[in-house]
């Protein structure tokens, strides 16, 4: 394919968000010139292709967020998607249980953020809730969330893939962006020189901002999501098991999902990762990375303003397939070890931090001008969130170039 080096638009980086804004741009400036660049061997190899699936409903999220409206539109989009299109969707939906007193307040606020959001979840009884899944371990009462489903990722990063090539927009895989050079960008495949660039980096989406002076007050802190499947014979749930969140923190408490496929996997979890792509053992170590990451972590270990202390040591012997199968098994009557014994892949989430502030960004972040635009902050449920999201952010780009 012969490369053009001058598009109107370059996206660095197509991962669900990338790919999704390649789309709207090509929707609504069908004449331009659209490339993106992708520094692995094809799209969606981290957190688009490396998520739970879930199409997350939107009642987690505050009414002032982008994340709820979102979420909302989102999850609708994508289960109309996948019908359209003959993608795997599990209408597998959601129960939240409470697990004791306490918790009970943490479900009447998500089902007052549900209302305000215009997200459908019902309130249920014990009883009730023993019989959409007879497994699961409810106090009192637990929340109904029939819109919640699953999809497989990697299909639906495909699938938008495949609908982007047709449009005759570019996609360059093996081809890493590093560096900014005036109005020209370096990448591993030579320079080119984009009328306009997006940045969609995911884990690296903060460094690339630095380069055009944005990102000033932010860095991304990666936490590692690992996953543990039941084994075939083993534990089958009919619904998604969530507990109560910490709703101080992003991350949702370790749960059962049921896979598009109809598996049964217990995590993601939230643990500290010491690079950005730091899955599995010493590959892609990479020492600056780690020296930064340990200096971030170390000062909110100190500040401990949404609970880190407490969030690391708990998260850190979620390592232990023993100690991760115990702590999910609280969300069930009953669990069996033995039926547990495969990690899944895991996924790093980018969560960017306000390294000013010390507190981590809650809502999805972007910052711009007439010459680029930077998605800083896509973390769950963007995969959710990418199409409502996408046209979101193409509309806050055609803004930057009216000036
Ligand atoms: C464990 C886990 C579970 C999750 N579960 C859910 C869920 O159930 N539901 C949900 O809605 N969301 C979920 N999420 C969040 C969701 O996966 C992300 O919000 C979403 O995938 C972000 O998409 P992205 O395109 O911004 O990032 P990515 O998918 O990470 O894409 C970024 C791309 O940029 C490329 N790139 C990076 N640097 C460069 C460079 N220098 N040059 C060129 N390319 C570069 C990368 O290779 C990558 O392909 C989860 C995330 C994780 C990690």
């Amino acid at each position: 394919m012969t490369i053009d080096k001058r598009p109107d638009f370059l996206i660095i980086g197509a991962g669900i968000v990338g790919l999704t804004i390649a789309l709207e741009l090509h929707n609504q400036f069908p004449d331009t010139k659209i490339a993106i660049i992708e520094k692995e061997m094809q799209p969606g190899m981290h957190s688009s292709g490396r998520n739970s699936g879930v199409l997350h409903a939107g009642f987690y999220y505050t009414a002032d967020s982008l994340k709820a409206r979102l979420c909302r539109d989102g999850n609708f989009a994508w289960r109309h998607y996948c019908e359209e299109n003959n993608l795997t969707l599990n209408h597998c939906g959601k129960l939240v249980v409470a697990r004791n007193e306490e918790e009970l307040n943490g479900l009447d606020e998500l089902a007052r953020r549900a209302e305000v959001n215009n997200v459908e979840l019902k309130m249920i009884s014990a009883a009730e809730s023993a019989e959409i899944e007879p497994q699961a371990y409810t106090y009192e009462r637990a929340l109904w969330s029939p819109t919640t489903a699953t999809v497989n990722p990697k299909e639906v990063v495909n699938s938008v893939l495949n609908k982007i090539m047709s449009k005759g927009i570019s996609i360059l895989n093996d081809t890493a962006y590093i560096k900014r050079s005036g109005d020209e960008v370096i990448t591993s495949n030579g320079k080119f020189a984009p009328g306009y660039l997006i940045n969609t980096a995911g884990l690296y989406a903060d460094k690339v901002a630095v380069d055009f002076g944005f990102s000033k007050n932010y860095k991304i802190l990666p936490f590692k999501g690992l996953y543990l499947y039941a084994n075939d014979t083993g534990l089958k749930l009919k619904t998604n098991v969530y507990p109560v969140p910490d709703l101080r923190n992003p991350f949702l408490g370790v749960h059962f999902t049921v896979t598009a496929e109809n598996k049964t996997k217990i995590g993601p979890t939230a643990i500290p990762a010491f690079w950005r792509e730091n899955y599995t053992g010493w590959n892609k170590f990479n020492l600056e990375e780690l020296v930064d990451i340990v200096g971030i972590d170390a000062s909110l270990f100190l500040a401990n303003n949404f609970g880190f202390r407490k969030l690391a040591f708990k998260e850190m012997q979620k390592y232990s397939k023993k100690k991760l199968v115990q702590l999910a098994g609280t969300l069930l009557n009953s669990i069996n070890q033995n039926d547990f014994k495969k990690w899944g892949e895991p996924g790093i989430r980018a969560q960017l931090i306000n390294v000013k502030t010390k507190e981590l960004e809650m809502d999805f972040k972007y910052e711009g001008d007439d010459k680029s635009f930077h998605v800083l902050n896509a973390v769950s449920p963007a995969f959710t969130c990418a199409l409502p999201f996408s046209e979101l952010l193409v509309s806050e780009i055609k803004e930057k170039l009216n000036g």
